[in-house]
């Protein structure tokens, strides 16, 4: 059965949320300095006001399950309330704080309910989970992002104590972040697979040092640039209960954490470039050029159209993707489609707000306007966890698993075999035709 539909109830819960989101979230990015910073006596004001408002209407920490005080919806649900969301953007923005699913939280927070013991549920996950407190995601290395195999980043177990080393390179909101939770090696002799364990770091344990924190060129960052955090952790003591999950299982908790955030991701996007294709449309009926509306010209209309299309393509990649999760409840046996969603979203989002960029001309290039920050957010997609490269691979690897080598030299579908093939399988017609 083939269904496009939403039902009723939670179409009304979708309204609200995107009047919401134009009305009340939008604005408060124009007035507060970063979404995360506690400190900012006007964020403060503001912003826990809107998340009583979003918890009043049901629709808070909707990626987590009843047991840690979500609806736990499932991910087509999800898909579609991001899509809203996403248009503030679809990294580090406004509506994901102000609806309790901003990344990496909502990650780190699914691994702790999914990993962590009682004492660390106690510790992390009410306070992420309300908004409360801030985490950051520590795994990638100066010297490589792309290949775990290159993480060098040391936890050695010395009496009752893990002691770390090494450096982590773009934990996202370290600035802001009170807890690190970061994969390094236990076992550098292990294969990659049981090599790493992952960890739960007080940022404030001696030993962490910020080396800097990095901004992403043509975002704005709030006051004092950027959040992707550059650590170098300096013989950190951690209590051996600070492990999240058991010793070696590192890859195998940060591969769970990445999966439905892909999805989420996905779709921020395509509420993202959906926010710029109404910009592109706008302008296209507002601006005249040579006597006549820019949306009389062929091109442009080409432009619109070429949009909408790449738009819709990504969207209903994505939203199947999503419900693939829900049918078979089992991320692995839907890897290539989130693998494919990630890839197409950056590519899309990229493609549509240049589009709406070009349309503006040199208005589109300046800070006056959004494009450059929803372009490079379309690179960041198609970076932040793992290059779409990497995620091509997969797709290959799984769509090349079960495809057989042809028996013989010719492919099975060399035309002369299949006519040779044909002509007997037919051959009372064509001898009673001459043919
Ligand atoms: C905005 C943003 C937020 C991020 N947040 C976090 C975070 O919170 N925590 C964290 O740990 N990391 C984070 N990252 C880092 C991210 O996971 C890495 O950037 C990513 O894994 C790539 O690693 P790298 O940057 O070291 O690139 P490299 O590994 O050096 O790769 C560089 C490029 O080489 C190409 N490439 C790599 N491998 C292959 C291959 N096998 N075949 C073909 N081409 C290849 C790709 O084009 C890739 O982009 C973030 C990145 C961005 C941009």
């Amino acid at each position: 059965m083939w269904d496009f539909e939403t039902d009723p109830e939670y179409q009304d819960k979708l309204d609200w949320a995107a009047d919401f989101m134009r009305t009340r979230v939008e604005p408060l990015q124009y007035v507060i300095n970063h979404p995360l910073d506690l400190q900012d006596p006007v964020r403060q004001e503001l912003v826990p006001e809107l998340q009583a408002e979003v918890r009043r209407h049901g629709l808070w920490g909707t990626h987590l399950g009843p047991e840690v005080g979500g609806p736990g919806y499932g991910q087509v649900k999800l898909a579609l309330l991001n899509e809203i969301l996403g248009r503030s953007g679809p990294g580090p923005s406004i509506g994901p704080v102000v609806f309790g699913t901003a990344a990496p939280d909502t990650g780190n927070a699914e691994i702790i309910a999914h990993y962590g013991s009682e004492e660390q549920k106690g510790r992390y996950l009410k306070p992420l989970v309300d908004g409360t407190m801030f985490s950051a995601f520590s795994m990638t290395e100066p010297q490589g992002g792309s290949d775990p195999k290159t993480f060098t980043t040391r936890a050695e177990l010395d009496g009752d104590e893990w002691v770390i080393n090494g450096e982590k390179w773009f934990s996202s909101n370290g600035r802001w972040a009170e807890v690190l939770v970061l994969l390094a090696v236990t076992d550098p002799d292990a294969p990659i697979l049981e090599r790493m364990s992952m960890f739960l770091v007080p940022k404030d344990t001696p030993g962490v040092e910020i080396v800097r924190h990095v901004g992403v060129s043509g975002w704005v960052e709030g006051e004092g640039g950027g959040d992707h955090s550059y650590i170098r952790y300096r013989d950190v003591r951690i209590p051996r209960d600070y492990i999240l999950g058991e010793v070696g299982k590192g890859f195998e908790v940060a591969q769970t954490r990445l999966s439905g955030g892909r999805v989420h991701h996905a779709m921020r996007s395509v509420g993202h470039m959906k926010a710029a294709f109404e910009m592109m449309t706008e302008r296209v009926q507002s601006r005249f050029t040579q006597g006549e509306q820019l949306a009389q010209k062929q091109i442009v209309q080409e432009m619109i159209a070429d949009a909408w299309i790449t738009i819709e393509q990504t969207r209903l990649l994505v939203m199947q993707t999503a419900w693939k999760i829900d049918r078979l409840q089992n991320y692995r046996a839907v890897r290539k489609d989130i693998a494919a969603s990630k890839i197409a979203a950056a590519r899309a989002l990229v493609d549509v707000a240049s589009k709406a960029l070009q349309i503006h001309g040199s208005l589109g290039i300046t800070q006056e306007m959004p494009f450059v920050s929803m372009i490079v957010n379309g690179i960041h997609v198609g970076l932040a966890d793992g290059p779409s490269e990497i995620h091509k691979l997969t797709i290959a690897r799984d769509l090349l698993r079960d495809v057989e080598p042809s028996p013989g030299l010719w492919p099975t579908q060399h035309i002369p075999a299949l006519v040779d093939e044909a002509r007997s399988l037919y051959a009372e017609a064509l001898t009673r035709h001459g043919r």
